[in-house]
C-alpha cells in the first residue's frame, strides 16, 4: 500500500493527529493503523480520562486548556457525547504539604486558573466521611500521616469517557475519508535513503536516510511521512532506527470500588453541578479518587512513582497488593467508609513518562514524526497535540490551537525545546 502520511497507533495521539492531519490536507491519502481491534484500547483505555488546567508551565497550560475547550464545545455543540463531566478537582492537603504547595497555587490563581479553597471546617460538612483529624491515632501518627487542613478546589477540571472520546476523535477522521485499519501491526520502520540508488545495504552513512513507511502484519505500506503514535510502545519502532523518544514507561494501577457504604462519598453534594465526589488527589495517602457516577462506583488510582519501577509491558495487569498490602492503610486513615471494602474490579496501564519536564514531545526526522511524552496527561491535550503534529508535518512555525492561541511547533520538539518545567 502506499500513502501519503501513515499513522501508527489509535490512540488519542494517533487519533487526534490522524484527524487534523486529514483535516489539514483533504487531498492528501491519510492511513492509520493499530494493532488492536478498536480505537483507544492501549493506555487510552486504561486511563481515569480526568482533565485539569492546573498545570503551571504556560505551553503546557496552554495545550490542556484548549483541548478542554474543544471538549466543551464537542459535548455541548456536536452530536457527539463524550461523556465530559465538570465534576472539578479537589486536592486535600496537610499542612505542611499547602505550605510547600501554596505559593504554586498562588501563581495559578495569579495565571488566571480557576480555583477555590475550604478549610477543615467546610471540607468536614460538605464530606462527613472525611476524617480531618486523628484525634491522638497514634497509628496514623506513626505512619507520618498529616491531618488534612485544606482542600483546594480546581474548578475547570474534570473527567471523560476515553472510549467514547476516542470513537468521536474516529467518526471524526472517517467522516472526513481517513481510512483505519485495525488488527494491523507496524513490526518496523523502513529507513530509506533520501536518493535511493536501488543498492543493497542502503541507506549508506553517506546518504541521507528517511522513514519511507512501515513493514506491517499486513505487508509493507509506503508513505512519505510516517507519524509514530504508538504510546508507550514507540520506542519499539523508534529506537532501530536510532530516534530516542525521550519517555520511559510506568505502571499504574486502578481500582474500582462499588458498596453501599461509599455512596454517601461518591455522591458528595456542593462541590458541583452533578453532586457527585471531584477528582479527590490525596497525596499523603498516595491516592487518588474518581466518581463514575454512570455506573454508581469509585475509581482508585495509586499514585506511587519511587518503587515503582520503569518497564515496558504489553498486558500490564493491576497487582492486588498494591492496594491491599499498601494505599490501603493510609486511606482508611482518611476515609474509614473504606474499610473492609474489596475492589470490584481493577487495571494497569502504562504511563509515558518524559522525565525531564513532563511536557509532551512532537519531534521529526526525514520522513517520521513522533508525538508522545505526555507524563499521564494526554486525554486533556490530545486535541492540541494533533494540530501540532498537523503545523510540524506542514513546516508551520505554529499551531492554531482550538479557541485561536497559537503555540511554536519546535518548543515542544526535542532540539529546540523552550517549555518551562511542570512544577504542579
Ligand atoms: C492508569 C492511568 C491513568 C491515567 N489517567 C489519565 C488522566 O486522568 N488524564 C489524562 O490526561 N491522562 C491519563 N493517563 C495517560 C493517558 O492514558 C495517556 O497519556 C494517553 O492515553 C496516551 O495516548 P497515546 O495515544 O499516546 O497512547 P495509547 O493510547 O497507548 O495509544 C497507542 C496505540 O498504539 C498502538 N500500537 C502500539 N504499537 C503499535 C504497533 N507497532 N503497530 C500498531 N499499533 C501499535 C497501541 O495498541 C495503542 O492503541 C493515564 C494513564 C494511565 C495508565
Amino acid at each position: 500500500m502506499i500513502c501519503d502520511v501513515l499513522v501508527i497507533g489509535a490512540g488519542v495521539m494517533g487519533l487526534s493527529s490522524a484527524y487534523h492531519l486529514k483535516r489539514l490536507n483533504p487531498g492528501k491519502r491519510v492511513v492509520l493503523i493499530e494493532r488492536l481491534g478498536a480505537p483507544g484500547q492501549g493506555s487510552t483505555a486504561k486511563s481515569a480520562g480526568g482533565y485539569r488546567n492546573l498545570l503551571l508551565s504556560g505551553t503546557n497550560r496552554l495545550l490542556a486548556e484548549a483541548t478542554i475547550e474543544w471538549l466543551r464545545h464537542i459535548q455541548t455543540e456536536t452530536e457527539h457525547d463524550v461523556k465530559m463531566h465538570n465534576t472539578s478537582y479537589l486536592y486535600l492537603l496537610g499542612e505542611s504539604q499547602y505550605g510547600r504547595r501554596k505559593p504554586l497555587f498562588e501563581e495559578l490563581g495569579k495565571a488566571g486558573v480557576g480555583l477555590k479553597t475550604y478549610d477543615t471546617g467546610e471540607l468536614k460538612a460538605l464530606i462527613p466521611d472525611l476524617v480531618t483529624d486523628f484525634g491522638g491515632d497514634e497509628e496514623a501518627e506513626m505512619m507520618g500521616l498529616e491531618p488534612i487542613e485544606i482542600g483546594v478546589q480546581g474548578l475547570n477540571c474534570g473527567s471523560v469517557d476515553t472510549d467514547s472520546l476516542s470513537r468521536c476523535l474516529e467518526a471524526l477522521f472517517l467522516g472526513l475519508g481517513g481510512e483505519v485499519h485495525y488488527n494491523t501491526s507496524a513490526d518496523r520502520l523502513i529507513l530509506g535513503a533520501e536518493k535511493e540508488l536501488d543498492l543493497p545495504g542502503e541507506p549508506f552513512v553517506w546518504q541521507g536516510a528517511v522513514v519511507k513507511g512501515a513493514e506491517t502484519s499486513r505487508g509493507e505500506i509506503r508513505a512519505e511521512t510516517t507519524v509514530v503514535a504508538a504510546g508507550v510502545w514507540s520506542e519499539r519502532l523508534l529506537d532501530p532506527v536510532g530516534f530516542d523518544s525521550m519517555t520511559r514507561p510506568k505502571k499504574r494501577c486502578m481500582f474500582v470500588f462499588k458498596d453501599p457504604g461509599l455512596e454517601r462519598l461518591l455522591y458528595t453534594k456542593g462541590f458541583n453541578e452533578e453532586g457527585v465526589l471531584p477528582v479527590t488527589q490525596m497525596s499523603d495517602a498516595g491516592v487518588y479518587l474518581k466518581a463514575e457516577a454512570s455506573e454508581g462506583s469509585l475509581w482508585l488510582g495509586v499514585t506511587e512513582d519511587l518503587g515503582r519501577g520503569y518497564g515496558l509491558e504489553d498486558d500490564p495487569q493491576a497487582e492486588m497488593e498494591t492496594y491491599a498490602d499498601n494505599a490501603y492503610h493510609a486511606l482508611v486513615k482518611y476515609l474509614p467508609c473504606f474499610e473492609g471494602v474489596r475492589p470490584v474490579n481493577s487495571w494497569a496501564g502504562q504511563r509515558a513518562i518524559n522525565r525531564f519536564d513532563k511536557i509532551p514531545v512532537v519531534e521529526g526526522m526525514p520522513g517520521l514524526i513522533y508525538v508522545g511524552g505526555a507524563t499521564g496527561n494526554g486525554i486533556m491535550k490530545c486535541e492540541s497535540l494533533g494540530r501540532v503534529v498537523a503545523a510540524h508535518y506542514a513546516g508551520e512555525e505554529e499551531a492554531e490551537l482550538y479557541g485561536g492561541r497559537r503555540v511554536r511547533v519546535s518548543d515542544i520538539s526535542v532540539k529546540d525545546r523552550r517549555v518551562e518545567k511542570e512544577r504542579f
